[in-house]
């Protein structure tokens, strides 16, 4: 066991997260759903729930002592963000609902202005549909076509048959830092850097990343970044689109409305500055303000130990399922997060979530939003139990015992 899993208190990290003290159909509840959405800690409750008992105010338009304290909470979580992903300059951080809002901007603003027919939009064959269909619908309306780069049976994306795809044709690489129905961490760094060498710029979806790695936007040079607060123990309803400011500067508007406009006359109207161009309505302040909680948090656990305590826990996930007769993981990367990916022959995933369910034990069954993964290892579904640092040996332990259960059921 390395030092950074040695430091690791998880008991005294649990005792941070109300909803993990709870029975569910009378057992102790095991919650392995992390990556459709985490739990949040008492911090990031606690400071909602301040926002509304003392700051509540719209921002930017007041000058009322509770506008000015909700606008700047709301501006420190941007530089908060900022620094949490390493970006150069807070204009940088968009706010936005979360990761599919954020790869809809791009598309309808950076995609719309930049992509014509005969163009080509690179993805892989591991992305969420969120990183799918809006590149369909702006193909669609603009003529152009997406390519997919193929992965192997491990659910590792072939890079040789990725830079194949890199042509004078690509207008943008849009690509899972980790993806989400396989676990697979992708190699970011040097997909970014084959890109770039032809000119052509990329965007990772990061949903599945920020919440289990140090992510650092100009280390890995990509020039959009997107990821979602609810998957980082931060509440729904808010996200972070990271954009470079040169692109960002030129991009057209998303949404029209209050505070996306320097001045408005019926005959024209010039847009604000960034990041505020792109930022239209009243936004989620309350969802800043607990994002804001939700990366105190896990910064004063350390993404590094995170990191090390959840591959440790994975390992050992990985090593118990494997020895689970006929149970295939599906999903095998050698670079790999927080993800068990898995098939029971002869058993539908949905009766292996529902009887996972009455021993308490919360796991996702289905396409995970990502049916092409699941047409690529030929399977209508998987069982997922996904990880966070809260969770524990003894679950994975649980969870394996909760499968005797599902085989002896289906004998
Ligand atoms: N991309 C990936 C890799 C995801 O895991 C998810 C969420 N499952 C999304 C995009 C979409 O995120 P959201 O629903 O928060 O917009």
């Amino acid at each position: 066991m390395n030092a950074a899993v040695a430091v690791f208190d998880v008991n005294r990290i649990r005792k941070d997260f109300p909803i993990l003290h709870q029975t569910v159909h009378g057992k102790p509840l095991v919650y392995l759903d992390n990556a459709a959405t985490s739990q949040k800690p008492q911090a990031v409750i606690d400071a909602i729930s301040h926002f509304y008992a003392t700051d509540c105010s719209n921002i930017h338009r007041g000058v009322h002592q509770l506008s000015e304290r909700s606008t700047r909470n709301y501006e420190e979580a941007r530089i908060k963000i900022q620094q949490f992903i390493h970006a150069a300059d807070p204009r940088e951080i968009i706010f936005v609902r979360g990761t599919t809002e954020g790869i809809n901007l791009v598309a309808q603003t950076y995609g719309r202005a930049n992509v014509g027919p005969g163009d080509e939009i690179v993805i892989s064959a591991l992305e969420h549909h969120s990183n799918i269909v809006p590149w369909q619908i702006l193909s669609e309306e603009k003529g152009a076509a997406l390519r997919v780069a193929p992965i192997n049976d491990r659910g590792e994306i072939l890079l040789d048959e990725y830079e194949s795809l890199l042509s004078q044709r690509t207008r943008l690489v849009s690509i899972a830092h980790i993806s989400n129905a396989l676990g697979t961490i992708n190699p970011v760094r040097r997909m970014v850097e084959l890109a770039h060498r032809r000119g052509i710029p990329v965007l990772l979806d990061g949903a599945q990343a920020a919440p289990h790695m140090k992510v650092d936007v100009q280390e890995i040079g990509c020039d959009f970044y997107v990821f979602s607060g609810h998957k980082l123990y931060g509440p729904t309803g808010i996200g972070v689109l990271y954009g470079k400011a040169s692109l960002l500067d030129e991009m057209p508007p998303f949404q029209g409305g209050g505070d996306m406009i320097s001045s408005v006359t019926f005959e024209k109207t010039t847009y604000n500055t960034l990041p505020y161009k792109f930022e239209a309505g009243t936004p989620n302040i309350e969802g800043t303000i607990g994002l804001a909680a939700a990366i105190d948090y896990v910064n004063r656990l350390g993404l590094d130990s995170i990191a090390a305590y959840e591959a440790e826990l994975l390992e050992y996930g990985t090593e118990k399922l494997s020895r689970v007769p006929q149970l295939r993981l599906v999903g095998t990367a050698r670079e790999k997060a927080a993800v068990l990916s898995f098939v029971i022959d002869g058993v539908h995933p949905h009766d292996v979530g529902t009887i996972l369910d009455h021993q308490g034990i919360a796991v996702r069954t289905g396409h995970h939003c990502a049916q092409p993964v699941m047409d690529r290892f030929g399977v209508p579904a998987t069982t997922r139990a996904s990880l966070a640092f809260y969770n524990t040996r003894e679950e994975i332990d649980a969870l394996v015992a909760g499968i005797g259960k599902v085989k002896e059921i289906f004998g």
